[in-house]
């Protein structure tokens, strides 16, 4: 391995082959003054959108090379690729907090039925198999949050608690050599300073007071959190003013199933509707609230867990069908959130044309989905659902408020916690709110620089920050 510089203190390079929001995965080679150098990579994600799913089946390093893998959270986007990762030679450590692993080891396994059927429409080979997701499982070592972890004999680890899902952490990442001083690194992993279900700390102050280079993300760069509109509750409460007897459908993402039980029930606890049976249809969204539910995850407190409505089920396969034509008033809480595919996919073919039922989505409705198709399509108008026609006679709503990303005032708050930003990266978000980002941290933080990490462009840092920026095309051809 070439020597990219003759100063007598480390440097770390990193890369990133993700141009958007999906496909986290940072590359991180530490050049030392002696000659020697560790790899490691921060998260290890599947790329989401259709114009990047060949990137999937890449690496822009060599994974035999890696020593170790630090994952900040089980989202997919963030640990979708592990699996495939250890396929490719990856045989180090995977260091993560204990709730994580709990997380990533149902969330792979999952994905391995989705990963062989999006892989079988396109004529490939699937990403990987169960037997990958278990040996890759076997590489997991959970940590506690809040503790520091030795890597090896030059970098120490630290996962600090972060509110974006259960078992996410920031991780601080100290670099030692000698009497150099360290690199200190933060890796935001979609941060995030609330949760629902567990308090989130600040950063403890002498991690806020380092000469620190910190990685955020942006993807709600483009708004406050003033501008969400928190409407969920409000449009149940007027659906059953008007359809005392009517059926609340919610499509959700698995891992956000316990905080829109935890919404509903409390709505019923408060009486702002009444206290009919909650059903919850999804496996992993029933695994994941049960697991949630029973205090298996040690970073929500026990007296969190008690959040389950009086009247509450989780529905199986079998008896689904049941809900379709019932008149008793009920909420099903069911997989997925976008409406594409999962349990959901059956209640919008089968009751899409019933007036007495409401489809609330509990994310924004991206252009190009099919939410967004069911929410612009006029009333009455024929829809196809997953290769059905449907009339639309049921009232579709959608809410941006239980997102788990940092809003750009929360971002920003982040960043101006730390008193000695010597470097600000900027990644995971489309290039719009990258820039409002990267802008606002030049304008509002004392920080030298500020820069955009992506797929064209890599940056060294040292102690100090910034050494060098470079585009990827220029240094592949060293
Ligand atoms: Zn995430």
């Amino acid at each position: 391995m070439d020597k990219r510089s003759n100063d007598l203190r480390p440097n770390v390079e990193f890369t990133s082959a993700s141009p958007e929001v999906t496909g986290s995965c940072i590359h991180c080679h530490i050049d030392y003054p002696n000659n020697t150098y560790t790899n490691f990579a921060v998260d290890c994600g599947s790329f989401q959108e259709k114009e990047h799913d060949k990137l999937n089946y890449q690496f822009n390093f060599e994974p035999k090379d890696l020593s170790f893998l630090l994952v900040t959270h089980a989202h997919i986007d963030h640990i979708g690729r592990i699996p495939f990762l250890v396929k490719k030679g990856f045989t180090g450590p995977i260091y993560c907090t204990n709730d994580t692993k709990l997380i990533m080891d149902f969330s792979l396994k999952n994905a391995v039925h989705i990963v062989k059927s999006n892989a079988g429409k396109k004529g490939y080979e699937p990403l990987f198999v169960s037997e990958d997701v278990a040996k890759a499982m076997l590489q997991v070592h959970g940590v506690h949050n809040d503790s520091f972890l030795k890597v090896d004999d030059h970098i120490r680890v630290y996962f600090c608690t972060n509110g974006h899902l259960i078992g996410s952490a920031t991780i601080l990442v100290q670099i030692f050599y000698e009497d150099c001083q360290p690199i200190n690194i933060i890796f935001g992993g979609d941060y995030n300073d609330r949760n629902m279900f567990f308090d989130v700390p600040k950063l403890p102050e002498d991690i806020r007071k380092l000469p620190v280079t910190i990685f955020t993300e942006a993807t709600y760069g483009y708004m406050n959190s003033d501008e969400v509109e928190y409407c969920f509750e409000d449009n149940l409460v007027q659906f059953y003013k008007k359809h005392p007897n009517g059926i609340v459908v919610i499509p959700t993402f698995a891992l956000r199933t316990h905080e829109i039980v935890k919404t509903v029930s409390s709505m019923q606890r408060c009486g702002l509707i009444n206290p009919f049976t909650v059903y919850v249809d999804g496996k992993m969204s029933s695994t994941f609230n049960q697991m949630v539910a029973s205090g298996a995850f040690e970073s929500v407190p026990h007296d969190n867990i008690n959040f389950l409505p009086r009247k509450f089920k989780y529905l199986r396969k079998e008896i689904r069908a049941n809900r379709y034509t019932s008149t008793s008033p009920q909420i099903i809480i069911a997989s997925s959130g976008t409406g594409s595919y999962g349990p959901i996919v059956n209640y919008l073919q089968n009751m899409f044309n019933r007036e007495d039922v409401l489809f609330h989505f509990t994310g924004y409705p991206v252009p190009g989905t099919i939410a967004r198709r069911l929410y612009d399509a006029e009333d009455e108008a024929y829809v196809h659902i997953a290769g059905l026609c449907v009339q639309k006679k049921a009232t579709v709503k959608f809410t941006s408020q239980f997102s788990a990303h940092a809003k750009r005032d929360q971002i920003m708050n982040f960043l101006m916690g730390f008193e000695n930003p010597v470097f600000v990266i900027v990644t995971h978000g489309n290039q719009n709110p990258k820039a409002i980002i990267a802008e606002e941290a030049l304008n509002k933080l004392n920080v030298p620089n500020v820069g955009i990490l992506s797929d064209k462009v890599r940056f060294r840092v040292g102690c100090n920050g910034l050494i060098e920026a470079s585009s990827t095309e220029y240094n592949s051809t060293l």
